[in-house]
Formats: structure tokens, C-alpha cells, sequence
């Protein structure tokens, strides 16, 4: 959510940032409704006060006058409620259109309209040179006995698929490796619930937007969380923190449900695009500080470029361009790896940078040391590693002439010491 002051004062910032990033939000109409809203706010108060000070006086009043005061108020009552349906009315309208409005990017965020747009920033590892036919690693995994989809399919539906053996160690050992790179970095593991309320869907920006993309218990008013990002951000939700307790840097691997709606047709070989996954996820809650923010949207990078380069995977970081942001990410860098069978960079981690706008959603807030105003905190995430999709580039880009694939050295202690998958 962003400061209803700062539209008052500059609208055109968030008309701009709602037409860069391709989100609507009617600005004029929040505005009205705005205006609205604080004329009867105002009205009430100057009832109440008039209501008082009549209230007051009546007791010495008699006859006439007495009556006059009466009927006086009684009036007075009336337009009292007429303004309480009135703001009744109105608020939730008022609501419903601040959460659409989104933050707007950083200046440097390249304006475009979707990821065709998104700007390369530097390209890291070197792609290997294969002298064999390589197979893909629907083919290794079927022949390596570690993938099988077709099952997958029939349990579960499109979109679903069955790891085993070595797949499923390979699987588990990436992850294993990356919430320990994590933790030896200081952040703080979390084991997470994954069905999640309302309001902490709001509160970190998916609710209203990302209903139609999300498995919701309607039963039980709760929705299976698309990733760690919503329980780790909304864990001190509507809390005051301590200045000392910033910042907070939190790792969770967790499972992550996507309805995948409007993907039709899309990525439909493989395991690029399924309904379910793992990731391990990184969160930071920090000061109100733009240039902290700034600092922990390098780090979180840097963290997952650490795990791409331990794996040895060839990958770039581009810039994501305004109309491929979420409503409230001010900034965010995606790493994509070179995946042989896909013949291209794609995206294995998004890091985004948020300001305060989750934290007002969430009323998240600290005491500043130094003024003692309670403030609200920034919200930085990023992906550390999600799997299967990164066994593309790992079972591809490390599968040998005959037919075997070499178990990157790092994720050798996780997989018995092994260095290599064989049939
Ligand atoms: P996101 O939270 O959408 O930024 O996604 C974070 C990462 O999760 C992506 O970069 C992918 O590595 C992975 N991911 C997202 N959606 C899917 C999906 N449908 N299937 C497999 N992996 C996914």
C-alpha cells in the first residue's frame, strides 16, 4: 500500500507508475472518494462537537428553548447517522481502490511493456561446449530413471510429475546446499505453515491480483501460499519491532502452488512450468532506509549469484523492465540460467525490492532509536535456488557423452559422496 499523503500531494507519480507497470488503478476516482471521505469525517466531528456542547446546555434549559434543543438534537442525531452509512459506504470503495494502487519503480527500472523488455546487465560462467548430441532432461531423467511425468500426469494432472531416486536426491541435495549456504550467511532457517490467511496475502501484495493464480481452501478461508515469501514476510505482521531487531534476515524451503492460469500452452515440456515446486526462499525486513534497501537488494542478488556460481551454472542477470514488476516491487533483478534444451536464458530467481509498501499493508512497523516514532519497515525477497527448474540447467549442462550426468562437486556431500548419476 502506498501513503494516502504522498498521492494527495503528487497523483501523477502514481498515474505514471500505474501506466508504466500496466496495473490498473483509477487514481482520479481514489482521490474523489478521498475528498469525500474526509468531508464527512469532518461533518461528524463538528456533530459531535455540537452535540455536546446542546447536550450540556439542555439540563438548564426549560419551556421552549428546552424543546428547541431537543428537537435540535434530535436532528443532529439523524444527520449523525445518515454520515456513519455515509463513510460506511464509502470506505470500503476507498479501500478496495488503495490496494490497487501500485509503487512506483525506481527511476532506473527500464520502462517497457513485458519480460521481452527486461535489459541484460552481465552475463556470468561460461556455457560448455558439447562435441555430442545432448539430451534434454526429460530424456536423462527418463533414462536415468530419476523424472516421470507421465505418471505424474495421471495422479495429478498436467503440470505434475513424480522425482525419484536420483532425481529426488538431486532434487533435495540443491536445496540442502542452498538453505546451508544461507544459514552460514546468518540468516535464520524457518520451517513455515503454507496455508495462509487473508490477510497475509493482502499484506504482502498478492490479494487483489493474484486470486485466479492461487489454490484457495474455500472452506477453510485459506490459500496455499505460491512461495515462502508470503509467510516469511507477514511473520511479525502488525507488530512494533525494535530498531535493534533490524535487520531481519530469514531462509525457508517450502513448497509452492501455482495454478499456472493464463499459461495454457505455454512451457508445457518438462519441469519449467509446473503447479508444484520447492524453493528456498530468502526474506529481509530492514529500517525505513532507502539506501538500506538499496544495499540489501545487492546482497540478496549476491547471495544467489553465490549459489549459482557453487553450482557452476552459466547464467545472466537482467534488469526487469516496469511492466514486468509486480504492483508493489519498486526494482527487481531476475538471474536466468542457460538452458540448453530451451536454447536460451530463463528465469531461475527474482529479487525484488519493496520499499514500505508490504510493511503498510501489513502494519509492520519498528521504533526509531533516535525519534521514537514508530516507522514502517522495507521488505526485500528473493529466490535462492527452486527446484526442479534448475535441474534443467544442472541435469543439461552437466550430463556426459555417455549418458551419465557429473554431480557438481558442492553437491557431492549431499548425495552419498557420488560423483556421478549413472543408469
Ligand atoms: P517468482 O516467485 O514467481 O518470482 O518465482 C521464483 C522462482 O520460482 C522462479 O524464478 C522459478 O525458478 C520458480 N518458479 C516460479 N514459477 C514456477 C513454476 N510454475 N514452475 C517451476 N518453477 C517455478
Amino acid at each position: 500500500m502506498i501513503d494516502i499523503r504522498e498521492l494527495r500531494e503528487h497523483p501523477e507519480i502514481y498515474i505514471k507508475a500505474a501506466r508504466d507497470k500496466r496495473i490498473e488503478a483509477d487514481v482520479p476516482k481514489l482521490l474523489e472518494l478521498d475528498q469525500q471521505l474526509k468531508d464527512v469525517k469532518a461533518r461528524l466531528q463538528d456533530i459531535a462537537t455540537e452535540k455536546n456542547r446542546i447536550g450540556k446546555s439542555v439540563p438548564k434549559l426549560s419551556g421552549a428553548e428546552k424543546d428547541a434543543a431537543l428537537s435540535e438534537l434530535s436532528w443532529l442525531k439523524q444527520e449523525e447517522e445518515d454520515d456513519q452509512e455515509r463513510v460506511k459506504q464509502l470506505q470500503p470503495q476507498f479501500d478496495a481502490l488503495m490496494l490497487q494502487v501500485p509503487q512506483p519503480a525506481d527511476a532506473d527500472v527500464p520502462v517497457g511493456k513485458d519480460d521481452t523488455e527486461n535489459v541484460e546487465l552481465r552475463r556470468e560462467g561460461d556455457v560448455p561446449p558439447f562435441d555430442f548430441e545432448v539430451k534434454d532432461h526429460v530424456e536423462l531423467g527418463v533414462a536415468l530413471n530419476m523424472i516421470d511425468i507421465e505418471r505424474g500426469v495421471k495422479l495429478a494432472g498436467t503440470r505434475n510429475y513424480f522425482l525419484k531416486g536420483d532425481g529426488a536426491l538431486l532434487h533435495w541435495a540443491v536445496l540442502r546446499f542452498a538453505i546451508d549456504f544461507m544459514v552460514e550467511r546468518g540468516y535464520v532457517p524457518m520451517s513455515v505453515p503454507l496455508l495462509m490467511r487473508d490477510e497475509a496475502m493482502q499484506g504482502t501484495g498478492y490479494y487483489p491480483g493474484a486470486e485466479e493464480q492461487t489454490y484457495r481452501m474455500e472452506k477453510d478461508e485459506l490459500s496455499l501460499v505460491g512461495t515462502a515469501e508470503v509467510p516469511l514476510t507477514a511473520y511479525r505482521m502488525g507488530e512494533i519491532l525494535q530498531e535493534q531487531e533490524l535487520p531481519l534476515k530469514f531462509v525457508a524451503l517450502s513448497s509452492c502452488f501455482r495454478r499456472e492460469a493464463g499459461s495454457a500452452g505455454k512451457d508445457t515440456y518438462g519441469l519449467y512450468r509446473i503447479h508444484q515446486f520447492d524453493k528456498v526462499e530468502q526474506v529481509i525486513v530492514c529500517r525505513n532506509s532507502d539506501e538500506q534497501s538499496a544495499a540489501f537488494h545487492e546482497e540478496i542478488l549476491a547471495n544467489s549469484e553465490g549459489v549459482m556460481k557453487a553450482l557452476g551454472l552459466p547464467y545472466r542477470v537482467v534488469a526487469v523492465c516496469s511492466g514486468d514488476l509486480g504492483r508493489g516491487q519498486a526494482k527487481k533483478y531476475d538471474i536466468e540460467a542457460w538452458m540448453p534444451s530451451r536454447g536460451n536464458y530463463c528465469e531461475t530467481h527474482s529479487a525484488s525490492k519493496f520499499y514500505d509498501f508490504q510493511a503498510r499493508r501489513m502494519n509492520l512497523r519498528y521504533k526509531d532509536a533516535q525519534t521514537k516514532k514508530n516507522l514502517f519497515c522495507h521488505t526485500l525477497n528473493n529466490t535462492v535456488i527452486a527446484s526442479p527448474r534448475v535441474l534443467i540447467p544442472l541435469m543439461e549442462l552437466y550430463q556426459n557423452a555417455d549418458g551419465s550426468i557429473t554431480i557438481p562437486p558442492v553437491l557431492r556431500p549431499y548425495m552419498q559422496g557420488r560423483e556421478r548419476i549413472t543408469a
